[in-house]
């Protein structure tokens, strides 16, 4: 797929420093139309709105619900010719964000109903998630945490910090905490330096992992002195979120290059994402490219059923469908794990294709959709097989396997 940068990249480049990004973020709809003139005469807008008049009601109606604002450096990234622009279709607000008439439930993975205290979620008893900020350097429209972010007065104070450790201390089975929000990333260095610094000292905690799309939406933050602070706070885990092989540009890949050089891991969660990156290609180049600036694809999310992201949602076989095709296209270590957040707080479940045929043994078929034999113990082993392969159609006839047996792809 041929990248296309938009004319206006050279206009909004970058030479604002990460601050100045922040302060200049485009958050009306004057100043969208200040930035990308030719929007409303563009495909996209036309499949997007009726006119121009419903366009800067929707944006006037966000000021009150999940708000719009978008980094010069990523609107740079938008290119109003593509009719399905990527990064276009995640910051335009449409209207099925407030008139959706498929999902209505704000919070359905039940975060707030696992709050043991304002600003926490804590659900796995070895995890605990903390909302570090309601901010982010971009509102992405599929948003799962619209309920809150974008709204800087839902978040609790730093005061609030003081209880937040004396819950970590006093928890001894947890094993991980993970900073998230909104981008936690969007407090001032010195805050985080404190909080990574205090939380190293937890004895019994063996990561901390942060999750932010700043590599993607304002790869700027990620100075020197950042970087020095993940580096004394070692071992961090960022867990970045790309959506789409635009996004990984120079900018990014040098902000990857800063982190790895602090000892950091970076990992990759990506949502599926219908008309964005819901095929074979969107997702193969995806995938390769953060392979190339050194990030490992961690999860595919299913989209949740969260009010207002109907319009996002791919189907669960397309992303089967997508992830079977994957295997042996990409190499093991650029395949990602698609998962489901279950409502009401169950937990991720991981999506698998189902390789197995069936046999006396277990028949897996592989990319290219060739059966082969997996004998389940040496009792049953054919002597006279040579190798696994399954060339005889006889032999995936017979059905003795235990319902809920499921093939899992291989990991190298
Ligand atoms: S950066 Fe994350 S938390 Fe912020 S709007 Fe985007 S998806 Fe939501």
């Amino acid at each position: 797929m041929q990248k296309q940068i938009s004319k206006n990249r050279s206009i909004v480049k970058q030479n604002y420093d990460w601050k100045s990004q922040l302060q200049n973020r485009i958050t009306t709809a004057d100043q969208l139309l200040q930035y990308v003139p030719n929007l409303p005469e563009s495909q996209i807008f036309r499949n997007l709105y009726q006119n121009l008049e419903q366009f800067h009601e929707l944006m006037a109606q966000m000021s009150s619900a999940f708000r719009f604002a978008v980094t010069p450096y990523y609107l740079g990234l938008a290119n109003p010719e593509n009719e399905r622009c990527p990064v276009l279709l995640q910051i335009l607000p449409q209207k099925p964000e407030i008139n959706d008439e498929v999902f209505s439930r704000p919070d359905p993975l039940a975060e707030e109903a696992h709050r043991p205290l304002p600003g926490l979620t804590h659900r796995y008893p070895d995890r605990l998630l903390w909302y570090l900020s309601h901010n982010c350097a971009v509102y992405c429209r599929f948003c799962m945490r619209k309920r809150k972010v974008s709204r800087p007065e839902s978040i609790t104070g730093r005061e609030n910090d003081e209880e937040v450790f004396k819950y970590i201390r006093k928890h001894q089975e947890l094993k991980e905490v993970i900073l998230s929000g909104g981008d936690p990333l969007s407090l001032s260095d010195e805050v985080l330096r404190s909080i990574l610094g205090r939380l190293k000292e937890v004895k019994h905690l063996a990561s901390i992992r942060i999750h932010t799309r700043m590599p993607v939406t304002l790869p700027q933050r990620f100075t020197q002195t950042l970087c020095d602070i993940f580096k004394e706070a070692f071992p961090i885990t960022i867990v970045t979120h790309f959506n789409h092989a635009i996004e990984l540009t120079d900018e990014a890949a040098l902000a990857v290059r800063n982190l790895r050089m602090s000892g950091a891991l970076v990992l990759n969660q990506s949502v599926l994402l219908k008309g964005i990156n819901d095929s074979l290609e969107a997702q193969e180049e995806l995938l390769l490219g953060l392979l190339k600036i050194g990030i490992k694809p961690y999860y595919l999310h299913q989209c949740d059923e969260v009010h207002g992201v109907s319009h996002f949602r791919a189907s669960i076989e397309s992303g089967l469908k997508i992830l079977r095709d994957l295997q042996g296209r990409n190499p093991g270590i650029a395949i990602p794990r698609y998962v489901l957040d279950l409502p009401g707080g169950g937990g991720k479940v991981p999506l698998e294709n189902d390789y197995r045929l069936d046999a006396k043994g277990l028949v897996y078929e592989n990319w290219a959709g060739d059966p082969f034999v997996i004998y389940r113990d040496s009792s049953n082993a054919d002597p006279d097989a040579s190798v696994g392969r399954a060339d005889n159609a006889d032999r995936i006839q017979s059905t003795n396997l235990e319902p809920g047996l499921r093939g899992q792809p291989g990991d190298y």
